[in-house]
């Protein structure tokens, strides 16, 4: 069947032709149901490029710049990424990111592997009636044996839960390896697709300079950052989070990894309200994403500059801090602004690493809005 060809406002051109993967609402001068395959032509009828109709804020899903079959394109892209990651992710690390987005040329679809586990995300509505094609491909991989789909995207399923794409039934709890330490999963229930998989190069560089430090993780969610810390030799970590199920795991994950949570602290508490009296030469600070909306964008400055002030202050001389942000709302710009804002009152400071995604979270050039993850290592001067 021939693909409808669709007239795009003659705005959009411009960015399509470099290689953005969106095109917002009101770009589409007729309309198509979501998930048609289409051509988007300009008013000459020449094929600018194919995509998948989308619905709401974004209205297409640019995919290349000639037709092919949904299928295959899924094939060669798949492909691609996991030839990719065989070349990135570390070794004895069994989790890590398939499929981020735009960055693998699939915009809207995440795919996390936990062990033979692929956790699925559509981020968007234009993928649900290719969502077979998805799982046939993924099921091909000879590293994976079920795929899994996590709901709970606003705008595409609006629920919570998951369901079973191909596969055994699959356990609410699991084990992975990461840099050859030992971490829980729930698949079923964790946040986001059970792990937060962005900060393993990072938590594995706080891992090596912890030794006999004292360590304060905040919003320290099943212990990442903190296990690293305890396995490199800190004299007391300090896990903070609001959720006392998180930190049950945290300290299961102490276990995993030879190590006792009765030498450790794991504190249940708001950390905006914590009133620590402590010093740690290493203090780690990874908050949720503070921003969703435009609306939220000035509070969550507020916010990040307190938490880096919160964070600094326990930092003694010759200490380190470590400041992360996910919220994709905030450049790096405004982030570390907000950030020396609030540490600048407790000493004087340096920058030792600024950090974004890691390689297997690959970033479209073309698609500034996939960057979110920001990480910076401080080093307290005097
Ligand atoms: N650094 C972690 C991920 C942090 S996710 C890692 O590497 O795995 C954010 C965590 O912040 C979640 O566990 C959530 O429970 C916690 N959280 C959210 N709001 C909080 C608050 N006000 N005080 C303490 N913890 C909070």
């Amino acid at each position: 069947m021939a693909l409808p060809r669709i007239r795009v406002h003659k705005n959009c051109i411009k960015p399509i032709q470099q290689g953005h993967p969106w095109l917002y609402k009101g770009s589409l001068l007729s309309s198509v149901s979501v998930g048609s395959p289409m051509l988007l032509v300009d008013e000459k009828n020449k094929v600018l490029a194919f995509a998948l109709a989308d619905r709401g804020d974004i209205e297409a899903r640019i995919l290349s710049k000639t037709p092919d079959k949904i299928p295959d394109l899924l094939r060669k892209r798949i492909l691609v990424a996991q030839s990719l990651r065989n070349k990135v992710v570390p070794p004895n690390t069994t989790a890590y990111r398939l499929i981020n987005g735009a960055g693998d040329g699939l915009p809207g679809i995440v795919v996390d592997m936990y062990n033979d586990l692929a956790v699925v995300k559509i981020y968007s509505a234009s993928w649900e009636p290719h969502l077979d094609a998805i799982v046939d491909v993924l099921d091909t991989l000879p590293n994976v044996n079920d795929v899994y789909r996590r709901f709970g995207v606003r705008n595409v399923d609006g629920k919570k839960g998951g369901m079973l794409l191909c596969g055994r039934p699959i356990k609410d709890l699991m084990i992975i390896q990461e840099h050859g330490l030992r971490f829980l999963v729930r698949p079923k229930i964790g946040q986001k697709t059970g792990l937060f998989l962005d900060q393993r190069e990072h938590r594995a560089f706080i891992g090596s300079k912890a030794k006999d430090e004292q360590v304060v993780n905040l919003f320290s969610y099943t212990g990442g950052f903190s296990v690293y810390a305890a396995v490199g030799g800190a004299k007391r970590v300090y896990s903070v989070d609001i959720s006392q199920n998180a930190l049950d795991d945290a300290k299961e994950n102490f276990r995993l990894n030879g190590l006792s949570p009765d030498q450790h602290a794991f504190i249940a508490t708001d950390v905006f309200q914590w009133k620590a009296d402590l010093h740690a030469g290493i203090v780690i600070c990874d908050p949720p994403s503070l921003s969703h909306k435009k609306k939220s964008d000035t509070a969550a400055m507020q916010s990040y500059t307190r938490l880096a002030g919160h964070s600094a202050s326990m930092v003694p001389r010759g200490g380190l801090l470590a400041l992360a942000s996910c919220s994709a709302r905030l450049n790096q710009k405004q982030w570390e602004s907000a950030s020396v804002q609030g540490i600048r009152k407790h000493g004087r400071w340096s920058w030792l690493w600024r950090a974004n995604e890691p390689p297997d979270h690959p970033v479209s050039v073309h698609h500034p809005e996939g960057r979110y993850l920001k990480f910076s290592l401080l080093f307290r001067q005097r």
